[in-house]
């Protein structure tokens, strides 16, 4: 197998800021495809797992798996791509299979687990993956994602984790015309669900503790927009929700949204916090309440949400940042400062 070094930003540990280090890529097998990667969406699991805040991070750490790029070179038996396609690639790079989870297309519960983009055994070189802070990637095809035409690109990356992780529950719990929705936290995840939530037609309410975003919550496409800090504004909303989608960062108060769910509905994390969070019980007993979790969503249903949004123009509002501005970025997200991802431009790391 012939291997390539390539220029990639990258932490050496927990505390480490992030700096250029070069990685080494493998050359495309006969089923990969080589991508030289234009734009990669700025996620915040990439902060959490850069810091090791779950616990399970393998160094040399290489985050990004919201990639967008054009294909360079493709192995003798791929069929779907050629050289100068635009194609992205998200969270996950490869899976079992065969398991019964990813014959149903859910390769994300993959049962052996799927190879993510970044963090995972690397089946080919040895090692772990390394992810799209890089100026290319190499991706068996089956885990590579058609870019549809008319999308703006840069704005497309960040589809590729915040928005097939808020696309994938709104669609399992069926949301839709005539159900009350509620989307918690305006960052990266939130600002996309808030469009999807709104494209499918539901009533849709955000939930910020930052009064200064309420303006865009409704730009966005929310109907209502309640600080979450406002008590008086979120007991009237309480025990009227069909659905909710809690996709904050950091340590909340889950219960205050629990009790916002009427009989049969269902709150859904997204968000995956350092530190548990503490349930009350009789905020799901009564009156019979569903707390729920979901991880990205499968390739099939990743190209079905990159359709959607080029068929209802939806990309992500995104700040174009220079891969040297990485840590500054990293820094705002952590106050909330992301308007409403940043996307590293990655000419800036070729140059
Ligand atoms: P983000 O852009 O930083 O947005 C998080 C938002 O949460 C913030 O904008 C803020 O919204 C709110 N928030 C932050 N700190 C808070 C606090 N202390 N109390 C209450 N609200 C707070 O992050 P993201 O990239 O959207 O990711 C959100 C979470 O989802 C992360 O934990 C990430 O790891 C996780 N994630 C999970 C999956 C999955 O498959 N389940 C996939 C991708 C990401 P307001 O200013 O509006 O309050
Ligand atoms: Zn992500
Ligand atoms: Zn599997």
């Amino acid at each position: 197998m012939t291997t390539t070094k390539v220029q990639a930003y990258a932490a050496q540990s927990a505390t480490s800021a992030l700096a250029p280090f070069r990685i080494t890529r493998r050359g495309p097998g006969p089923l990969d495809v080589e991508i030289e990667i234009l734009y990669c969406g700025v996620c915040h699991s990439d902060l959490h797992q850069a810091r090791n805040e779950w616990h399970n991070t393998i160094y040399l750490c290489v985050p990004g798996h919201e990639i967008v790029g054009r294909v360079t070179r493709v192995g003798s038996r791929v069929t779907r791509f050629k050289p100068g396609d635009l194609s992205a690639v998200g969270c996950m790079v490869d899976s079992c299979r065969s398991c019964p989870n990813c014959q149903a297309g859910f390769e994300q519960y993959c049962l052996s687990f799927p190879t993510f983009t970044y963090n995972s055994e690397d089946k080919h070189l040895g090692g772990h993956t390394y992810g799209g802070y890089s100026t290319n990637i190499v991706v068996d095809e089956a885990f590579v994602l058609r870019v549809p035409a008319g999308l703006d690109l840069a704005a497309t990356a960040p589809l590729l984790c915040a928005g097939i992780t808020t696309y994938s529950p709104l669609r399992h719990w069926k949301v839709g015309p005539g159900q009350k929705v509620g989307i918690v936290g305006l960052g990266g995840l939130g600002h996309i669900a808030v469009k999807f939530a709104r494209a499918f037609g539901t009533h849709v309410v955000l939930f910020t503790t930052s009064p200064n975003k309420i303006a865009d919550g409704l730009r966005l496409g929310a109907h209502e927009v309640v600080v979450s800090k406002d008590a008086d504004a979120m007991k009237k909303h309480q025990g009227s929700f069909n659905f909710i989608l809690d996709a904050v960062s950091a340590q909340h108060d889950i219960n205050a949204y629990l009790s916002l769910l009427k009989l049969d509905g269902t709150l859904t994390l997204v968000g995956a916090p350092e530190q548990p969070l503490p349930v009350t019980a009789f905020n799901l007993l009564l009156p019979r309440r569903n707390f729920a979790g979901s991880a990205i969503g499968g390739i099939a249903e990743t190209q079905e949400m990159l359709d959607f949004c080029a068929a209802h123009g939806i990309v992500s509002d995104i700040e174009l940042i220079p891969m040297q501005k990485i840590n500054e970025a990293w820094d705002r997200l952590l106050k909330q400062d992301v308007r409403y991802r940043f996307v590293i431009d990655m000419a800036s790391l070729k140059s």
